[in-house]
Protein backbone atom coordinates (compact mmCIF):
# COMPACT_ATOMS: atom_id res chain seq x y z
CA UNK A 1 0.00 0.00 0.00
CA UNK A 2 1.22 3.32 -0.96
CA UNK A 3 2.61 5.95 1.83
CA UNK A 4 -0.81 7.28 3.00
CA UNK A 5 1.04 9.77 5.62
CA UNK A 6 -1.84 12.87 4.74
CA UNK A 7 -4.24 11.38 3.31
CA UNK A 8 -8.23 12.13 4.13
CA UNK A 9 -10.48 9.35 5.13
CA UNK A 10 -13.85 10.54 5.98
CA UNK A 11 -13.60 13.06 8.74
CA UNK A 12 -9.71 11.27 9.58
CA UNK A 13 -6.26 12.61 8.52
CA UNK A 14 -3.31 10.12 8.20
CA UNK A 15 -0.57 11.80 9.82
CA UNK A 16 2.54 9.19 10.38
CA UNK A 17 2.86 6.08 9.83
CA UNK A 18 3.99 3.24 12.55
CA UNK A 19 3.50 -0.14 12.29
CA UNK A 20 2.16 -2.66 10.20
CA UNK A 21 0.24 -6.49 10.70
CA UNK A 22 -0.52 -9.20 8.91
CA UNK A 23 -3.48 -7.40 7.50
CA UNK A 24 -3.01 -3.75 7.63
CA UNK A 25 -0.94 -0.67 8.13
CA UNK A 26 -1.23 1.37 11.37
CA UNK A 27 -0.91 5.56 11.13
CA UNK A 28 -1.36 7.77 13.44
CA UNK A 29 -4.52 9.97 12.45
CA UNK A 30 -6.54 13.42 13.92
CA UNK A 31 -10.13 13.59 13.31
CA UNK A 32 -12.14 16.06 12.52
CA UNK A 33 -13.58 18.66 14.80
CA UNK A 34 -16.96 18.11 14.43
CA UNK A 35 -18.39 20.78 17.00
CA UNK A 36 -20.56 23.50 14.78
CA UNK A 37 -18.98 26.14 13.31
CA UNK A 38 -14.91 24.50 13.70
CA UNK A 39 -13.18 23.53 10.46
CA UNK A 40 -9.83 21.59 10.72
CA UNK A 41 -8.67 18.74 12.65
CA UNK A 42 -8.96 18.22 17.13
CA UNK A 43 -5.61 17.97 18.34
CA UNK A 44 -5.76 14.65 19.67
CA UNK A 45 -3.67 11.78 18.41
CA UNK A 46 -5.22 8.60 17.31
CA UNK A 47 -4.31 5.30 15.99
CA UNK A 48 -5.96 4.60 11.91
CA UNK A 49 -5.81 0.97 11.07
CA UNK A 50 -5.94 1.10 7.21
CA UNK A 51 -6.96 -2.17 5.56
CA UNK A 52 -7.19 -2.41 1.96
CA UNK A 53 -10.66 -4.13 0.89
CA UNK A 54 -9.48 -4.06 -3.02
CA UNK A 55 -8.67 -7.44 -3.56
CA UNK A 56 -10.56 -8.14 -0.45
CA UNK A 57 -11.68 -11.84 0.39
CA UNK A 58 -15.09 -12.15 2.04
CA UNK A 59 -12.67 -13.70 5.06
CA UNK A 60 -11.42 -10.53 5.20
CA UNK A 61 -14.28 -8.38 4.70
CA UNK A 62 -15.94 -10.44 7.32
CA UNK A 63 -12.26 -9.43 9.92
CA UNK A 64 -12.93 -5.90 9.06
CA UNK A 65 -16.78 -5.90 10.30
CA UNK A 66 -15.92 -8.31 13.15
CA UNK A 67 -12.93 -5.78 14.71
CA UNK A 68 -15.53 -2.80 13.78
CA UNK A 69 -18.67 -4.94 15.56
CA UNK A 70 -17.09 -5.68 19.01
CA UNK A 71 -14.53 -3.21 19.59
CA UNK A 72 -17.34 -0.33 19.22
CA UNK A 73 -18.96 -0.99 22.65
CA UNK A 74 -16.21 -1.51 24.61
CA UNK A 75 -14.94 0.56 26.61
CA UNK A 76 -12.41 -0.30 29.49
CA UNK A 77 -9.26 1.06 30.85
CA UNK A 78 -7.69 -1.89 29.54
CA UNK A 79 -9.09 -2.23 26.56
CA UNK A 80 -8.34 0.18 23.43
CA UNK A 81 -10.83 2.34 22.42
CA UNK A 82 -12.21 2.14 19.50
CA UNK A 83 -13.25 6.29 17.93
CA UNK A 84 -14.66 6.10 14.05
CA UNK A 85 -14.62 3.96 11.82
CA UNK A 86 -15.20 5.07 8.20
CA UNK A 87 -14.87 2.80 4.41
CA UNK A 88 -13.24 5.07 1.33
CA UNK A 89 -12.64 3.87 -1.87
CA UNK A 90 -12.46 0.56 -1.22
CA UNK A 91 -10.06 1.60 2.09
CA UNK A 92 -11.45 0.63 5.22
CA UNK A 93 -9.80 2.84 8.43
CA UNK A 94 -10.42 2.20 11.50
CA UNK A 95 -9.56 4.78 14.41
CA UNK A 96 -9.24 3.94 18.36
CA UNK A 97 -6.89 5.08 20.77
CA UNK A 98 -3.58 5.71 20.24
CA UNK A 99 -1.16 3.91 22.41
CA UNK A 100 2.40 5.76 22.05
CA UNK A 101 4.14 3.75 24.48
CA UNK A 102 4.79 0.33 22.04
CA UNK A 103 3.96 -3.16 22.54
CA UNK A 104 4.60 -5.62 25.44
CA UNK A 105 6.42 -7.90 22.84
CA UNK A 106 8.64 -4.58 22.07
CA UNK A 107 9.31 -4.18 26.28
CA UNK A 108 9.85 -7.65 26.68
CA UNK A 109 12.30 -7.73 23.72
CA UNK A 110 14.21 -4.38 24.79
CA UNK A 111 14.77 -5.87 28.40
CA UNK A 112 16.26 -9.30 26.53
CA UNK A 113 18.66 -7.45 24.97
CA UNK A 114 19.81 -5.99 28.21
CA UNK A 115 20.25 -9.66 29.10
CA UNK A 116 17.13 -8.91 31.52
CA UNK A 117 13.75 -9.79 31.77
CA UNK A 118 10.68 -8.68 33.57
CA UNK A 119 11.20 -7.95 37.38
CA UNK A 120 8.37 -9.97 39.51
CA UNK A 121 6.59 -6.56 40.70
CA UNK A 122 6.47 -5.07 37.16
CA UNK A 123 5.15 -8.67 36.08
CA UNK A 124 2.26 -9.10 38.79
CA UNK A 125 0.95 -5.43 37.91
CA UNK A 126 0.88 -5.97 34.28
CA UNK A 127 -0.71 -9.43 34.08
CA UNK A 128 -3.26 -7.54 36.85
CA UNK A 129 -3.86 -5.06 34.01
CA UNK A 130 -4.21 -7.32 31.48
CA UNK A 131 -6.44 -9.51 33.06
CA UNK A 132 -8.91 -6.93 33.92
CA UNK A 133 -9.30 -6.53 29.89
CA UNK A 134 -9.78 -10.31 29.54
CA UNK A 135 -12.44 -10.13 32.50
CA UNK A 136 -14.31 -7.29 30.85
CA UNK A 137 -14.11 -9.25 27.57
CA UNK A 138 -14.76 -12.78 28.98
CA UNK A 139 -17.84 -10.77 31.56
CA UNK A 140 -18.97 -9.49 27.77
CA UNK A 141 -19.18 -12.70 26.68
CA UNK A 142 -16.26 -11.91 23.75
CA UNK A 143 -13.14 -14.70 23.28
CA UNK A 144 -10.23 -12.31 21.99
CA UNK A 145 -8.90 -15.60 20.40
CA UNK A 146 -5.49 -13.58 19.21
CA UNK A 147 -3.84 -12.47 22.62
CA UNK A 148 -0.42 -11.71 22.26
CA UNK A 149 2.36 -9.71 23.14
CA UNK A 150 2.23 -8.20 20.11
CA UNK A 151 -1.36 -7.41 20.80
CA UNK A 152 -0.83 -5.66 24.05
CA UNK A 153 -0.20 -1.73 23.55
CA UNK A 154 1.04 0.64 26.40
CA UNK A 155 0.08 4.24 27.20
CA UNK A 156 3.05 6.93 26.53
CA UNK A 157 4.59 6.67 29.62
CA UNK A 158 4.26 2.50 29.96
CA UNK A 159 1.99 3.02 33.27
CA UNK A 160 -0.80 1.08 32.00
CA UNK A 161 -1.13 -1.40 28.91
CA UNK A 162 -3.89 -2.27 26.75
CA UNK A 163 -5.26 -5.06 24.80
CA UNK A 164 -5.83 -4.43 21.04
CA UNK A 165 -6.11 -5.81 17.93
CA UNK A 166 -9.75 -7.69 17.61
CA UNK A 167 -9.13 -8.71 14.12
CA UNK A 168 -10.19 -11.96 15.60
CA UNK A 169 -11.76 -11.98 18.25
CA UNK A 170 -15.70 -12.74 18.51
CA UNK A 171 -18.43 -12.92 20.26
CA UNK A 172 -19.42 -16.54 22.00
CA UNK A 173 -21.80 -18.32 20.14
CA UNK A 174 -22.23 -21.95 21.45
CA UNK A 175 -23.54 -23.15 19.00
CA UNK A 176 -20.53 -22.01 16.20
CA UNK A 177 -17.49 -22.66 18.76
CA UNK A 178 -16.01 -24.98 16.16
CA UNK A 179 -12.46 -23.84 15.67
CA UNK A 180 -11.04 -21.69 12.54
CA UNK A 181 -7.37 -21.27 12.56
CA UNK A 182 -6.77 -17.80 13.50
CA UNK A 183 -3.81 -15.50 15.31
CA UNK A 184 -0.18 -15.92 15.44
CA UNK A 185 -0.07 -19.39 15.87
CA UNK A 186 2.90 -19.08 19.16
CA UNK A 187 -0.19 -18.82 21.17
CA UNK A 188 -2.68 -21.20 19.77
CA UNK A 189 -3.94 -23.40 22.19
CA UNK A 190 -4.42 -27.11 22.22
CA UNK A 191 -7.59 -26.92 21.26
CA UNK A 192 -7.81 -24.47 18.66
CA UNK A 193 -5.21 -26.31 16.85
CA UNK A 194 -6.39 -30.03 17.13
CA UNK A 195 -9.76 -28.34 15.61
CA UNK A 196 -11.92 -29.16 18.86
CA UNK A 197 -14.11 -26.79 20.26
CA UNK A 198 -13.23 -24.60 22.30
CA UNK A 199 -14.20 -22.02 25.06
CA UNK A 200 -12.80 -18.67 27.22
CA UNK A 201 -10.08 -20.47 28.23
CA UNK A 202 -8.35 -20.39 24.95
CA UNK A 203 -7.58 -17.02 26.27
CA UNK A 204 -6.09 -18.23 29.39
CA UNK A 205 -3.76 -20.82 27.33
CA UNK A 206 -2.49 -17.86 25.35
CA UNK A 207 -2.41 -15.61 28.40
CA UNK A 208 -0.40 -18.26 29.86
CA UNK A 209 1.89 -18.10 26.85
CA UNK A 210 2.56 -14.51 27.38
CA UNK A 211 3.17 -14.78 30.98
CA UNK A 212 5.93 -17.05 30.17
CA UNK A 213 7.31 -14.79 27.32
CA UNK A 214 7.34 -12.01 30.23
CA UNK A 215 9.30 -14.08 32.78
CA UNK A 216 11.87 -15.37 30.27
CA UNK A 217 12.28 -13.36 27.29
CA UNK A 218 10.83 -15.72 24.86
CA UNK A 219 7.87 -17.49 23.35
CA UNK A 220 6.57 -20.15 25.13
CA UNK A 221 6.19 -22.35 22.18
CA UNK A 222 8.19 -21.36 19.12
CA UNK A 223 8.64 -23.41 16.14
CA UNK A 224 8.83 -23.59 12.18
CA UNK A 225 6.41 -25.42 10.78
CA UNK A 226 2.45 -25.83 12.22
CA UNK A 227 3.17 -29.18 12.68
CA UNK A 228 5.86 -29.28 14.86
CA UNK A 229 4.06 -26.60 16.96
CA UNK A 230 1.16 -28.38 16.69
CA UNK A 231 3.10 -31.45 18.14
CA UNK A 232 4.67 -30.14 21.09
CA UNK A 233 1.96 -27.90 22.09
CA UNK A 234 -0.83 -31.24 21.92
CA UNK A 235 1.75 -33.04 23.67
CA UNK A 236 1.22 -31.41 26.70
CA UNK A 237 4.17 -30.99 27.65
CA UNK A 238 5.10 -27.56 29.20
CA UNK A 239 7.98 -25.71 27.35
CA UNK A 240 11.73 -26.10 29.18
CA UNK A 241 11.91 -23.84 31.24
CA UNK A 242 14.69 -21.75 31.82
CA UNK A 243 14.79 -20.33 35.24
CA UNK A 244 11.86 -18.43 35.93
CA UNK A 245 13.06 -15.82 39.15
CA UNK A 246 9.30 -15.51 40.44
CA UNK A 247 8.07 -17.30 43.68
CA UNK A 248 6.55 -20.80 42.97
CA UNK A 249 3.08 -19.74 43.44
CA UNK A 250 3.46 -17.43 40.49
CA UNK A 251 4.96 -20.36 38.29
CA UNK A 252 2.54 -22.79 39.46
CA UNK A 253 0.00 -20.22 38.37
CA UNK A 254 1.74 -19.96 34.82
CA UNK A 255 2.21 -23.48 34.49
CA UNK A 256 -1.87 -24.40 35.62
CA UNK A 257 -2.98 -21.53 32.46
CA UNK A 258 -0.62 -23.86 29.98
CA UNK A 259 -2.86 -27.18 31.04
CA UNK A 260 -3.05 -28.96 28.17
CA UNK A 261 -6.82 -29.97 29.31
CA UNK A 262 -8.88 -26.35 29.52
CA UNK A 263 -11.12 -27.20 32.43
CA UNK A 264 -7.54 -27.37 34.45
CA UNK A 265 -6.81 -23.98 33.51
CA UNK A 266 -7.98 -21.52 36.07
CA UNK A 267 -10.78 -18.57 34.69
CA UNK A 268 -9.50 -15.33 34.09
CA UNK A 269 -11.50 -14.40 37.68
CA UNK A 270 -9.58 -16.78 39.81
CA UNK A 271 -6.38 -15.69 37.86
CA UNK A 272 -6.80 -11.88 39.69
CA UNK A 273 -7.82 -13.66 42.88
CA UNK A 274 -4.28 -14.87 42.80
CA UNK A 275 -3.21 -12.11 41.71
CA UNK A 276 -5.14 -9.54 44.49
CA UNK A 277 -4.90 -12.04 47.00
CA UNK A 278 -1.83 -14.62 46.83
CA UNK A 279 -2.44 -15.77 50.16
CA UNK A 280 -6.21 -16.99 49.73
CA UNK A 281 -5.69 -18.46 46.69
CA UNK A 282 -6.23 -22.22 46.83
CA UNK A 283 -3.85 -24.34 44.30
CA UNK A 284 -4.96 -27.15 42.67
CA UNK A 285 -5.06 -30.42 44.22
CA UNK A 286 -2.53 -30.96 40.67
CA UNK A 287 0.44 -29.95 39.35
CA UNK A 288 3.01 -30.61 36.27
CA UNK A 289 6.17 -32.14 36.99
CA UNK A 290 8.93 -30.39 35.02
CA UNK A 291 8.44 -33.23 32.56
CA UNK A 292 5.17 -32.72 31.76
CA UNK A 293 3.76 -35.25 33.53
CA UNK A 294 0.47 -35.17 35.24
CA UNK A 295 0.93 -36.39 39.30
CA UNK A 296 -1.48 -35.96 42.64
CA UNK A 297 -0.67 -33.80 45.44
CA UNK A 298 -1.24 -35.97 48.27
CA UNK A 299 -4.47 -35.33 50.29
CA UNK A 300 -4.37 -32.87 52.59
CA UNK A 301 -5.72 -34.12 56.05
CA UNK A 302 -9.15 -32.09 56.48
CA UNK A 303 -12.13 -33.63 58.81
CA UNK A 304 -14.76 -31.73 56.21
CA UNK A 305 -13.50 -32.79 53.19
CA UNK A 306 -14.42 -35.83 51.17
CA UNK A 307 -12.31 -37.73 49.04
CA UNK A 308 -13.49 -39.15 45.72
CA UNK A 309 -13.76 -43.41 46.16
CA UNK A 310 -11.13 -44.55 43.84
CA UNK A 311 -8.08 -42.87 45.26
CA UNK A 312 -6.07 -45.49 44.82
CA UNK A 313 -2.40 -45.48 42.82
CA UNK A 314 -3.34 -47.02 39.78
CA UNK A 315 -6.74 -43.59 39.81
CA UNK A 316 -4.24 -41.06 40.82
CA UNK A 317 -1.77 -41.81 38.00
CA UNK A 318 -3.22 -39.39 35.43
CA UNK A 319 -6.25 -41.28 34.37
CA UNK A 320 -8.10 -38.10 33.24
CA UNK A 321 -10.63 -40.33 31.13
CA UNK A 322 -11.43 -41.34 34.21
CA UNK A 323 -12.43 -38.65 35.67
CA UNK A 324 -14.03 -37.31 32.22
CA UNK A 325 -16.31 -40.83 32.61
CA UNK A 326 -17.25 -39.85 36.53
CA UNK A 327 -18.54 -36.08 35.83
CA UNK A 328 -20.95 -37.41 33.03
CA UNK A 329 -21.95 -40.06 35.12
CA UNK A 330 -22.82 -37.21 37.78
CA UNK A 331 -24.73 -34.62 35.40
CA UNK A 332 -26.49 -38.16 34.14
CA UNK A 333 -27.25 -38.46 37.84
CA UNK A 334 -28.06 -35.21 38.44
CA UNK A 335 -30.32 -34.92 35.43
CA UNK A 336 -32.63 -37.85 36.95
CA UNK A 337 -32.79 -36.60 39.91
CA UNK A 338 -33.67 -32.91 39.17
CA UNK A 339 -36.64 -34.46 37.91
CA UNK A 340 -37.25 -30.91 36.26
CA UNK A 341 -38.47 -30.92 32.27
CA UNK A 342 -35.86 -28.30 32.17
CA UNK A 343 -32.91 -29.88 33.78
CA UNK A 344 -30.78 -30.78 30.94
CA UNK A 345 -30.65 -26.59 30.41
CA UNK A 346 -30.43 -25.94 34.38
CA UNK A 347 -27.42 -28.04 34.46
CA UNK A 348 -26.05 -26.46 31.05
CA UNK A 349 -26.80 -22.51 32.99
CA UNK A 350 -24.98 -23.70 36.25
CA UNK A 351 -21.96 -25.00 34.50
CA UNK A 352 -21.52 -22.00 32.48
CA UNK A 353 -21.64 -20.35 35.32
CA UNK A 354 -19.30 -22.74 37.17
CA UNK A 355 -16.76 -21.88 34.07
CA UNK A 356 -17.00 -18.26 34.46
CA UNK A 357 -15.82 -19.04 38.36
CA UNK A 358 -19.28 -17.61 39.96
CA UNK A 359 -18.78 -17.36 43.75
CA UNK A 360 -20.45 -20.53 44.92
CA UNK A 361 -22.67 -18.76 46.79
CA UNK A 362 -24.03 -16.92 43.97
CA UNK A 363 -24.22 -20.16 42.00
CA UNK A 364 -26.51 -21.99 44.94
CA UNK A 365 -28.70 -18.63 45.17
CA UNK A 366 -29.68 -18.92 41.21
CA UNK A 367 -29.91 -23.16 41.66
CA UNK A 368 -32.39 -23.08 44.60
CA UNK A 369 -34.48 -19.88 42.35
CA UNK A 370 -34.69 -22.84 39.61
CA UNK A 371 -35.02 -25.49 41.26
CA UNK A 372 -36.78 -24.97 44.96
CA UNK A 373 -34.96 -25.27 48.09
CA UNK A 374 -35.45 -28.77 48.85
CA UNK A 375 -34.14 -30.10 45.83
CA UNK A 376 -31.37 -27.69 46.29
CA UNK A 377 -30.38 -28.82 49.71
CA UNK A 378 -30.03 -32.56 48.70
CA UNK A 379 -28.53 -32.06 44.67
CA UNK A 380 -26.31 -29.07 45.74
CA UNK A 381 -23.36 -30.74 47.14
CA UNK A 382 -23.55 -33.15 43.32
CA UNK A 383 -23.74 -30.23 41.48
CA UNK A 384 -20.82 -28.60 43.49
CA UNK A 385 -18.77 -32.15 43.16
CA UNK A 386 -19.40 -31.57 39.47
CA UNK A 387 -17.71 -28.58 39.15
CA UNK A 388 -14.65 -29.96 41.42
CA UNK A 389 -14.46 -33.02 38.79
CA UNK A 390 -14.02 -30.99 36.15
CA UNK A 391 -11.64 -28.61 37.35
CA UNK A 392 -9.65 -32.14 38.72
CA UNK A 393 -10.27 -31.23 41.92
CA UNK A 394 -10.75 -34.79 44.14
CA UNK A 395 -11.16 -33.27 47.13
CA UNK A 396 -15.04 -31.88 48.13
CA UNK A 397 -16.33 -30.43 50.86
CA UNK A 398 -19.79 -31.10 52.60
CA UNK A 399 -21.76 -31.28 55.90
CA UNK A 400 -19.95 -34.44 57.42
CA UNK A 401 -23.25 -36.65 57.41
CA UNK A 402 -23.12 -36.67 53.54
CA UNK A 403 -25.20 -39.32 52.01
CA UNK A 404 -25.88 -39.67 48.22
CA UNK A 405 -26.10 -42.93 47.82
CA UNK A 406 -30.19 -41.97 46.78
CA UNK A 407 -28.40 -41.47 42.87
CA UNK A 408 -27.47 -45.51 43.22
CA UNK A 409 -24.89 -44.59 40.95
CA UNK A 410 -23.04 -42.52 42.36
CA UNK A 411 -21.32 -42.07 46.19
CA UNK A 412 -19.29 -39.97 48.13
CA UNK A 413 -17.75 -41.15 51.01
CA UNK A 414 -15.83 -39.59 53.73
CA UNK A 415 -12.77 -39.54 53.72
CA UNK A 416 -10.75 -42.07 55.97
CA UNK A 417 -8.63 -40.23 58.64
P1 LIG B 1 -1.27 -9.19 13.30
O1 LIG B 1 -2.08 -10.23 12.68
O2 LIG B 1 0.22 -9.34 13.11
O3 LIG B 1 -1.61 -8.97 14.76
P2 LIG B 1 -2.82 -6.91 12.37
O4 LIG B 1 -2.97 -6.70 10.93
O5 LIG B 1 -3.93 -7.47 13.14
O6 LIG B 1 -1.55 -7.80 12.59
P3 LIG B 1 -2.37 -4.84 14.37
O7 LIG B 1 -1.90 -5.81 15.38
O8 LIG B 1 -3.64 -4.19 14.64
O9 LIG B 1 -2.41 -5.47 12.92
O10 LIG B 1 -1.28 -3.68 14.24
C1 LIG B 1 0.06 -3.86 13.84
C2 LIG B 1 1.02 -3.04 14.70
O11 LIG B 1 0.63 -1.65 14.72
C3 LIG B 1 1.06 -3.45 16.16
O12 LIG B 1 1.98 -4.50 16.36
C4 LIG B 1 1.49 -2.14 16.84
O13 LIG B 1 2.90 -1.98 16.74
C5 LIG B 1 0.82 -1.09 16.01
N1 LIG B 1 -0.48 -0.69 16.58
C6 LIG B 1 -1.66 -1.29 16.41
N2 LIG B 1 -2.66 -0.68 17.06
C7 LIG B 1 -2.08 0.38 17.67
C8 LIG B 1 -2.59 1.42 18.55
N3 LIG B 1 -3.87 1.49 18.89
N4 LIG B 1 -1.71 2.32 19.01
C9 LIG B 1 -0.40 2.25 18.67
N5 LIG B 1 0.14 1.31 17.87
C10 LIG B 1 -0.69 0.38 17.37
MG1 LIG C 1 -2.05 -7.58 15.79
Amino acid sequence: MANLEGRELGDCVLVQYVDKGSFGYVYTARLKDTEAGKTGYRNEIYAAKILSLDNATDRHRELVKREIDILKPLNHPNIVQYKYHVVVDKTACLVMEYCSGGTLYQHIRDLKRDSKVMGEKEFLLTLTQISKGVEFLHDSSIIHRDLKTKNMLYTDDKKVIKIGDFGVARLTDISSKKSVLVGTPYYLSPEILEEKPYDEKTDIWSLGCTCYEMATGSYAFYFDTMETLKEAVCRGKLPESPSISYNDDIQNMIKQMMSKISADRPTIKQILKFLQEPHTYKPRTRKYDPGGQRIERSPSVDSNKYVYPGMDEKTKKSNRKFWEKESERLQKTLIKNLDHYQAPEILVKIKKMQRKGVEKKEIKREFIRLVGDVTCAKLFPLVDAMDCLERGIREFEGPRDLDLSFTGTFNITPKDN
